[in-house]
Parts: C-alpha cells; structure tokens; sequence
C-alpha cells in the first residue's frame, strides 16, 4: 500500500514549504515537488497543511482513579485522538502498592491489546518502592521501551510518593537513562487544607482549587528541580499551571540545568471562575492542578513561546459529569480528578495560538509534536515528517470552522471542556504508518490497528521499525 499525498504546505518544526510527500509502505520515502510515482492512494492537499502527527505524552485512558475508572479506554480514547490529530501517544501504567512493575505493564497490555487505534508507549508511575517494585527491577524498564518513571508528589494515601521514594527513583533514572515525570503539588499540605474545608463545611466543587493553592504546587516544582539536581537525573513537569511552577523551571533551564516543563490546552482556556458554575457545574473543570486565576494564562504563554515550557499535552482524563462527577455531589474531595481533552489540543491551540498570533505555526508543530517525540524516545520514527520517518500525519485544513460540542466528540465523556468555543482550522485526514485512519469524519481502520512503541531512553533516538535496505 503506498499513498501520495500531494501539493500541501509541509510544515515542520524547523521548515514551511509546499511539497507531495510519498510513503510506500509505513514509512515517508520520497518529499519533493510534483512527485511523478505511482501510488494506490492519492490525497490531494492543495490549499492545505501536511503536518506531522501529533505526539500527546500525557494522557490516562482505562485507569481506575478517585473510586471509578475513567471513562475513556484505549478504543474510545484512540478514536478521540485520531480525530483530533494525534497518531502517537504515551500512557500511564500505575503500579498498585504491593505489585511488581512487571505486572502492572502487563495489565497495561491487556488494557491495549485488541483496542489500540493509534502507536502508543508507557510510562511507569511508581508508587511503591518498599512492598512491590524495587529498584533493580525499575532498571529493567528501559529494556522494554518504557523509559519513562512517574512520581506523584500529591494524592496522600492513594498515589503520592515520599521523598525517599522519589529520589531512589531519580537516582535509578540517573543510572538508566530514563526520564523522571513529576507530578509536583505538596500533597501533605494539600491534605491538612482539604480536612480543614471539609470540617468547615466547604464542600463546593470550587474548594478543589482554594485548597491546592499555586503555591504548593511552586513548592513541589522547586523541590522536584533540586532532588532531580543532587540525583543529576533528567526532570519533566507535567501540568504546569501557574506562575509559581513556571518561575522555578525557568530558573532552572537558564542555569543549564536539564529541566523540561509541559502544560495542557486546558490551562490557557478555563480559568479559577469555572469551578463557581452553579449547580454542580464546576465539577467538570475539577482536575488538578485546577484551573487557575486568568492572569495565569498570559504567563503560560509567555513560558511556550520563550521555550521555558517545551510541550502542551492534554492530560486526558475523562470522566462523565452527569454520574462520575457526581460523586462528589456533596464532597468536592471526592470528585474524580480529571477531564477530557485529547480529541481537541490541535484545534485550540491552532485557533488560539497560531490564529491569534500567540506561537508560530512552526512552534505549534514543535510543542505538539518534535518536542514530546524527541523528550520521549520517539524521535525521528514519530514527530516529524523525514524520509524515513513513520507516514504519521495530519492534513489539515486551516480554514474548516468547527463549534466544539460535546454532542458530536468521540470521547466517551458527556461534556466538553470547550464546550461552544468556535474554531476555524481542523484535521481532515489522519495516517498512522501510512494507513488513513480518519476521513471524511469516519473511522477507517478496525481497532487493533495501533502498535506498542518501545522507546528510546533519553536523549537517544528512536529508529524505524524497519530500516531501508541497503543499496
Ligand atoms: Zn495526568
């Protein structure tokens, strides 16, 4: 099967020009102009961009969190992805206290295997280093593409880690390669500020953000930038919210120190006065950190475009509002953490950010796609579009307007985080390793269609599945 997809604006991290671009197979073989080959499939691009597809490292589909499983898993999860643009994503396996790594990958598997749509990897979150895993066996990971070690430093009594955990596993990633993922809000504090509201009778679903101030989550951060420094492993922070997390990496990454930060789409869009909707409304902007002051969002920004934060992800972790969230009816601390997102980071940061001036189009590639992929183990296979490279990719129409609505999303969830929010720019075709898996609005490849990616450790690169053969 070979596919030419022809005349549109390749657009890059680095480059912007108008080409066909021609996979035979699951690879690009062949970017040049009025490309003369034979294919079985011609797509034509005129007027339109070929972008590479979008990478997303954050996201939680199948997981069982806060007394409910989400509620997207890897068939409706990939299905949103792929609508969305995003052909490649990494996902959390959880370690449950008192079990190996080895059987919570192979949970994980199980999760995959048969559903998957679009490639994805794992990251490891490590939650017990005491009773279960151990640090021998977390230096086994890496072996098997997982490359990544995840710590919580919040969620007391359920996923959160102490500090000795968390620097045995930045001193283990220091050894192996791997690279260490924080979750950085200071849960012991958060925990005391939770009981206190709780016991006042603060129960409204704006209580989640009053009780995990920006400050706690500025203090994790920083404690996170010094252990990673003593332990000199490589350190990412996941969900940067707000202008105290933003300030210590920035400082960080200005003395040279190997330090990465991401946000997600969410935090430049819905801000602290979501959570105030009446009715239980503000439960469906509950995930943390939460939604902050509107000042914040000029911050993050300002930290994506001067490169102080190198990715935006989605962190999808859907739940339904109208029974999942509910939940938490009468307790905001038990309100499942989490929303949906995955099907439309391209679109809004399109829109927003590229529209409006905000980011280039070359930097909306390299914080959607080159970043994550490279910062990840994926790069060159996956988050550009090279000779050799997977024929993982998005033609986009940069003029298509779109309403966002939950009634029409493919994710499982009830609502939408954007709800209404009117873009003009969308996905119209998705390949994945040359195959159309999104046309026309539909879904063109069965589930099971998707492959595992084992990853690069840091830093190194990720070759084809397949390499050229040798002249
Ligand atoms: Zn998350």
């Amino acid at each position: 099967m070979s596919v030419l997809i022809k005349g549109g604006r390749v657009v890059t991290a680095a480059d912007d020009y108008v080409a066909d671009v021609y996979a035979d197979g699951e690879r690009i073989s062949l970017i040049g102009e009025s490309l003369d080959v034979p294919a079985d499939r011609v797509i034509d691009a005129g007027g339109k961009y070929v972008l590479p597809g979008c990478v997303d490292p954050h996201t939680h589909l199948d997981l069982p969190f806060g007394g409910t499983v989400t509620i997207d898993d890897f068939e409706s999860g990939h299905t949103a992805a792929a609508f969305g643009g995003t052909t490649c994503h990494v996902d959390f396996v959880f370690q449950s206290h008192g079990s190996t790594f080895a059987e919570a990958l192979e949970q994980w598997h199980g999760k995959r295997n048969g559903r998957a749509i679009i490639d994805n990897g794992f990251h490891m979150a490590v939650t017990d280093l005491k009773e279960g895993g151990t640090v021998e066996e977390l230096a086994t990971l890496p072996d098997q593409g997982v490359t990544s070690y995840k710590l919580f430093m919040a969620y007391k009594g359920a996923a959160m880690v102490d500090d000795e955990t968390l620097f045995r596993t930045m001193e283990a990633a220091a050894d192996t390669g791997a690279l260490v993922m924080v979750h950085a809000e200071n849960g012991d504090a958060i925990d005391i500020l939770v009981k206190q509201a709780l016991a006042r009778g603060e129960t409204e679903p704006k209580y989640h953000a009053l009780t995990r101030p920006p400050e706690t989550e500025g203090e994790a951060t920083n404690r996170a930038i010094q252990l990673a420094r003593v332990a000199g492993c490589n350190l990412y922070v996941v969900h940067v919210s707000c202008k105290e997390a933003v300030d210590p990496i920035a400082r960080a990454r200005e003395a040279g120190w190997d330090v990465w930060g991401e946000t997600c789409t969410q935090y430049f869009f819905v801000d602290y006065t979501f959570l105030e909707r009446p009715n239980f409304e503000g439960a469906k902007y509950v995930y943390t950190p939460p939604p902050r002051p509107k000042e914040n969002q000029e911050v993050l920004w300002n930290a994506v475009r001067t490169d102080v934060l190198s990715v935006i992800s989605t962190d999808h972790c859907a739940f339904t509002w109208s029974e999942q969230k509910a939940l938490g009816r009468d307790d905001f601390s038990k309100i499942p953490n989490g929303g949906p997102g995955l099907e439309n980071r391209l679109q809004m940061i399109y829109s927003f950010g590229v529209r409006e001036g905000r980011i280039s189009l070359n930097r909306m590639v390299e914080l959607l796609a080159t970043n994550p992929a490279k910062l990840f183990g994926l790069y060159p296979r996956k988050g550009t579009i090279a000779v050799g490279s997977d024929a993982d990719l998005v033609v986009f129409d940069p003029e298509k307007e779109v309403r966002i609505e939950a009634a029409t999303q493919q994710s499982r969830s009830d609502y939408n985080l954007f709800e209404g929010t009117e873009v003009t720019g969308s996905p119209e075709t998705v390949l994945v390793r040359g195959t159309v898996v999104v046309e026309g609005g539909e879904l063109k490849v069965e589930p099971g269609y998707g492959q595992f990616v084992k990853r690069a450790r840091f830093g190194e690169e990720l070759k084809p599945a397949s390499a050229p053969a040798a002249a």
